[in-house]
């Protein structure tokens, strides 16, 4: 691998990383403070200066108005962006539209890329993506109980969906639902569109997260489909390819969620390195940051950071020379490993802080309250260690080691 950064590369980071620094950052203390729904006309002029800067759209298809860059470069952008939670949304390549939108790309009928890629990838409308249930393991989803029934041209959805983020203000759902109950399981659900103005889909709630329920693009819906219709010409690829399509959205998905986990792990550690030069803890003058306790987080943390940023870069250009299902071992391993780090940085930024790390006077509680689902969601910590683990034991069986 080389890590030499292409001219151009270097070009899109610098400015991003001015952006943020200089237009965004200044932006969080409201944005802590206020509700998303009253953030959005800020966020609007700032998504447009990025529109002139010619900067919008960094992963999605040029056809469409992206950038159209490639998982490596969208790798390093997604880690400029990460190092606040507005970046991804200003820079219009956030989740789960991001994902959405290369599905709609590689699967969508001209007619569906028509009527909601376009406008998707321009940031016009947004979306969601609902396949997690409320009593059944996201953890294992072909236990799926939302159905939907093929009658005449439409299909009829019923079920309990909740984690739909981003639901609120949605234009339209990818939905995940059983549509031939009687294949093997990995060919049962099917993707289909649901536009959340379908009477049936019901928003019944944002739900509480960590004391949050939030609002608009910063939540998470819980959605009842109740006879919710709608024609069969939206669904999304072949019937029964729901899991299929699930997984290729998922490959390049954690790339982008582990780089973006190691822009806010780089911004704790400045913090953090910050704190504790200038801390002063003794009368005579001496600072955190003389603590060899401190100094070991520190030293720790680079090197974590460092390790999860190779294993990420190598993960990413191994799906781009081999393909997803190649590097699953490596998709793996990053997605617990970069999540374990990024707790790790965050939590020991967050105690060099001391009481003020508890405020919402940084950044970090932030941090803390809302990336401990890292461990959880795209695969808990535990199905992927599992997975690698399975794979690993294989090669031993019937092996001679000495
Ligand atoms: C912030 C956030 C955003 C999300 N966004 C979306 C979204 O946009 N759309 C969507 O559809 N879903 C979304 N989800 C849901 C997410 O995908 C699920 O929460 C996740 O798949 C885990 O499923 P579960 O919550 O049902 O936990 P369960 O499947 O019940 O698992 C609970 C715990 O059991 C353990 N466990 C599970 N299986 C195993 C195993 N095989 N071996 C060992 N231990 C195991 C793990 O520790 C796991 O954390 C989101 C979740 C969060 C927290």
């Amino acid at each position: 691998m080389d890590f030499t950064l292409s001219d151009k590369m270097q070009a899109i980071i610098g400015m991003m990383r001015e952006f943020v620094d200089k237009e965004l950052i200044p932006l969080e203390p409201e944005f802590l403070d206020r509700d998303f729904g009253e953030m959005v006309p800020f966020l609007e002029e700032k998504r447009a200066i990025v529109r002139q800067m010619e900067l919008w759209a960094p992963n999605h298809p040029k056809e469409y108005g992206g950038m159209g860059l490639d998982l490596m470069e969208h790798a390093l952008v997604s880690e400029v962006l990460g190092r606040t939670p507005i970046g991804h949304y200003v820079f219009g390549c956030q989740a789960p539209d991001a994902g959405n939108i290369e599905i709609l790309h590689r699967y969508g009928t001209e007619a569906q890329k028509g009527q909601w890629l376009a406008p998707l990838v321009a940031g016009r409308i947004r979306s969601c993506f609902s396949m997690t249930e409320v009593d059944l393991p996201g953890s294992n989803p072909v236990m799926m109980d939302t159905t939907a029934v093929c009658e005449g041209d439409q299909y009829v959805i019923n079920g309990q969906k909740w984690y739909s983020t981003a639901a609120d203000g949605a234009a339209l759902a990818i939905v995940m639902a059983v549509t031939n109950p009687e294949a093997p399981p990995h060919l049962r659900a099917s993707m289909i569109i649901v536009p959340t103005d379908t009477p049936g889909f019901n928003l019944v709630r944002n739900i509480s997260i960590m004391g949050h329920a939030g609002s608009g693009y910063f939540s998470h819906g819980e959605i009842l489909y109740q006879s919710c219709r709608v024609p069969v010409a939206n669904l999304l690829g072949p019937e029964g390819w729901g899991f299929v399509i699930a997984q290729e959205r998922l490959g390049p998905g954690r790339i982008h969620h582990c780089m973006r986990w190691l822009g806010i792990c780089s911004r704790a550690f400045d913090l953090m390195c910050k704190r504790a030069q200038e801390r002063v803890i003794t009368p005579d003058g001496k600072t955190l940051a003389t603590r060899q306790i401190i100094q070991a987080w520190i030293a720790e943390s680079a090197a974590e950071i460092q390790a999860a940023r190779l294993m990420t870069l190598h993960a990413a250009w191994k799906i781009e020379t081999l393909g997803a299902k190649e590097a699953r071992e490596e998709i793996s391993l990053i997605k617990f490993y970069v999540a374990d780090v990024l707790q790790r940085v965050v939590d020991r930024a967050l105690q060099v802080h001391g009481g003020l790390g508890m405020t919402d006077d940084t950044i970090l509680a932030f941090f803390y309250r809302h990336e401990r689902a890292a461990r959880i969601y795209d695969g808990a910590d535990e199905v992927h260690k599992v997975a690698v683990a399975r794979r690993i034991l294989k090669e031993y069986a019937g092996r001679t080691v000495r």
